[in-house]
């Protein structure tokens, strides 16, 4: 049976527990949660933790599949500018609750990861310290340009310069995406492969239907012609 208040005492006693232990083990002197390792051992070092990025995504005791924090921008393969798949459209800054991202659509267009010309965020900023890790920003996405990154470990003494994400710190690989959320990827992948054909299978019937009335159009243009012959 649980007493009323119950976990306040049992939360006091974790803390005197390290306070009285933090005189004898130096270790306890940190307020991290270790609680995830393996028969919540404490690291043997300071050295233990942080993680390393790549080791903290990778461990799947913190960071399951489907785990989110706060968003990053995709690129496709190759150099992160010449891939980048945002747009600049703005959605996301218009719709994002608390207003904590920020634009600045360039005033030039370059290509795409597949040659089209499109414009590109020259500022993408994203105030972490802000972020409710809603995850609207991803659902209005139109380009599939943004999605929720797994890193957690984001603490820095810069109380505001240091959760401001530069647009450069929030690109991130296709390849990455795959990494962290596997299956969230490649359905997204699948998604937009669907879209890519249904819109070359649409752009074809038009061309076709073009080519179709213009052969229509000539057949048409030559009976009249044969029927004026045959008139005079
Ligand atoms: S996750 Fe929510 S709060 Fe954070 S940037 Fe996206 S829309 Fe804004
Ligand atoms: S992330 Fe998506 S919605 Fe936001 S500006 Fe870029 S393309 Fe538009």
């Amino acid at each position: 049976m649980s007493i009323l208040g119950g976990g306040i005492f049992k939360g006091m006693g974790v803390t005197l527990r390290n306070f009285v232990g933090s005189y004898f083990r130096k270790e306890r002197l940190t307020t991290n949660d270790y609680s995830w390792r393996p028969e919540n051992k404490l690291p043997q070092s300071i050295g233990d933790y942080p993680k390393e990025e790549g080791e903290q995504l990778s461990d799947t005791t913190t960071v399951n599949h489907y785990s989110r924090n706060f968003p990053m921008l995709l690129h496709d393969t190759g150099e992160p500018m010449d891939t980048i798949r945002c747009v600049a459209c703005r959605i996301c800054e218009r719709e994002c609750p608390p207003q904590c991202i920020y634009i600045e659509k360039s005033t030039e267009k370059k290509e795409d990861a597949d040659g089209k010309p499109q414009f590109y965020p020259a500022k993408f900023d994203i105030d972490v310290s802000v972020c409710m890790s809603c995850q609207i920003c991803v659902e209005v996405c139109p380009f599939d340009a943004i999605v929720m990154n797994s890193q957690f470990e984001l603490s820095t003494p810069d109380r505001f310069g240091g959760l401001l994400v530069r647009r450069d710190d929030l690109l991130k690989s296709n390849d990455y995406y795959h990494k962290i959320h596997p299956q969230e990827a490649a359905s997204r992948d699948q998604k937009m492969a669907d879209e890519k054909a249904a819109k070359e299978a649409k752009k074809k019937a038009a061309a076709e239907k073009v080519k179709a009335a213009a052969e229509a159009k000539a057949a048409a243009a030559e009976a009249a012609n044969e029927s004026k012959k045959d008139t005079e």
